[in-house]
């Protein structure tokens, strides 16, 4: 066979899609399973939001935009900033993307040379390090774990800042964690950030939206607005209205790394789906109230899930601030069930294989987030499907 770039022999396939297709295939195979993997929200897209894309098909607006999105949808991306989050924007400082990962992936090319190190806090989101391998670059992954409730530590974050950093993400709230930084947190990592005026700041804001506690939402923007002219905020209408499919994200920057983005992203898709950014337009200008009724589930599973979990054999597990997974510590349960010899491996990988096989739940090892002993499971998915899973994970662990 002919070989293959250095470039794709580098990175893997998203072990959180990868887990989603292995659980429907042992599905389709007739087998009984509860899939725990999948990063989406379980509601339907808001029907204000589908009646506009159907309108914009019937109009014909099904053609070529401009590259960096249509000027409506930009406009309401620039409000949306303003009214939201207290940022000014202008459009030129804007880009709309095939979804939030398509603008992670154009802003590490844009910026990232071979060489330059990217700092992830672990656990992190499964494609922050594959994205940075693409462009050459190299993830900085520090581990931060359940006791220091999954944040980054300024002191961490000086310590691994070299002269090569180029660019440290932020998640917050946190996939796979939900874990959520206060606005001090924030400051404190602000003030080491800005002794380095030649880092990046990139802030994944994709679950601002999914707020679990109802406390205000702030990212580091907002903690240290010294850091504009060197930060890029990224979000998007995937999660916040359950539009996984209609694949449209966002970024908001200084004017010549969103330029290079668009440069880049004319090179390869485009534009977003013309009757997507529609739908996106809506979505951001139309009733936000749509949100509320899918928080509030959210919110109901969450209780339910992180009780049920702390109550079982060697699992710790500690409340998200927002995002739909809980990650719960599983490194005395691994032990446990290798002590007893029912896993052969003292991995998370382990684990879940056993938790698939033996009793019907797709897990995401969290390894494939940075974090061995630990596992992620989606609650966006019915109350009825939860207490089914974890009574099973519960027999599992019981050995
Ligand atoms: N950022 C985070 C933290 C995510 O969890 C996801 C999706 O799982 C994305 C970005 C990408 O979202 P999109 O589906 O809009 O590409």
């Amino acid at each position: 066979a002919l070989p293959l770039s250095q470039r794709v022999q580098t990175i893997k396939e998203s072990p959180t899609l990868a887990v989603t297709a292995r659980a429907a295939k042992l599905k389709a195979e007739g087998r009984d399973i509860i899939g725990l993997g999948a990063g989406e929200p379980d509601f339907d897209t808001p029907q204000h939001i589908k009646d506009a894309a159907k309108k914009a098909i019937d109009s014909g607006f099904t053609k070529y935009t401009p590259v960096s999105g249509i000027p409506g949808l930009k406009k309401a991306i620039v409000a949306k900033f303003k009214n939201e989050n207290g940022f000014d924007y202008t459009e030129k400082e804007v880009i709309v993307g095939v979804g939030g990962k398509q603008c992670i992936f154009n802003l590490a090319l844009a910026v990232l040379n071979p060489g330059d190190e990217v700092i992830v806090p672990a656990p992190y989101w499964v494609s922050y390090a594959d994205i940075a391998m693409v462009a050459g670059a190299k993830p900085v992954i520090i581990e931060c774990g359940i006791e220091q409730g999954f944040k980054l530590t300024p002191a961490q974050l000086e310590a691994a800042i070299t002269p090569q950093t180029r660019m440290f993400m932020i998640n917050s709230p946190s996939n796979p964690t939900g874990s959520v930084y206060t606005l001090a947190e924030l400051q404190a990592l602000g003030e080491v950030l800005k002794k380095h005026p030649q880092i990046l700041v990139a802030t994944d804001d994709m679950y601002e939206h999914v707020n679990l506690t109802g406390d205000k939402f702030h990212n580091i923007l907002n903690a240290t607005p010294e850091l504009k002219s060197r930060c890029v905020v990224l979000n998007g209408v995937s999660k916040a209205y359950s539009m996984t499919g209609w694949r449209i994200g966002y970024a908001a920057g200084p004017a010549h790394i969103i330029k290079a983005m668009e440069i880049l992203q004319s090179q390869s898709t485009s534009n977003p789906t013309s009757i997507s950014q529609v739908a996106a337009q809506a979505a951001l200008e139309g009733p936000q109230e749509c949100i509320t009724p899918m928080v509030a589930a959210f919110r109901e599973r969450h209780e339910y899930v992180v009780n049920r979990f702390n109550q079982m054999p060697g699992l710790k597990c500690i409340k998200a601030g927002g995002a739909f997974y809980a990650f719960p510590d599983a490194r005395v349960a691994i032990a446990n069930l290798h002590k007893a010899g029912v896993i052969n491996d003292t991995t998370d990988m382990a684990l879940s294989e056993y938790l698939l096989e033996n009793v019907g739940v797709a897990v995401v090892p969290g390894s494939a987030f940075g974090a061995e002993g630990y596992f992620r499971i989606s609650f966006a998915t019915s109350m009825e499907n939860l207490r089914n899973a974890l009574d099973r994970i519960e027999k599992a662990l019981t050995v």
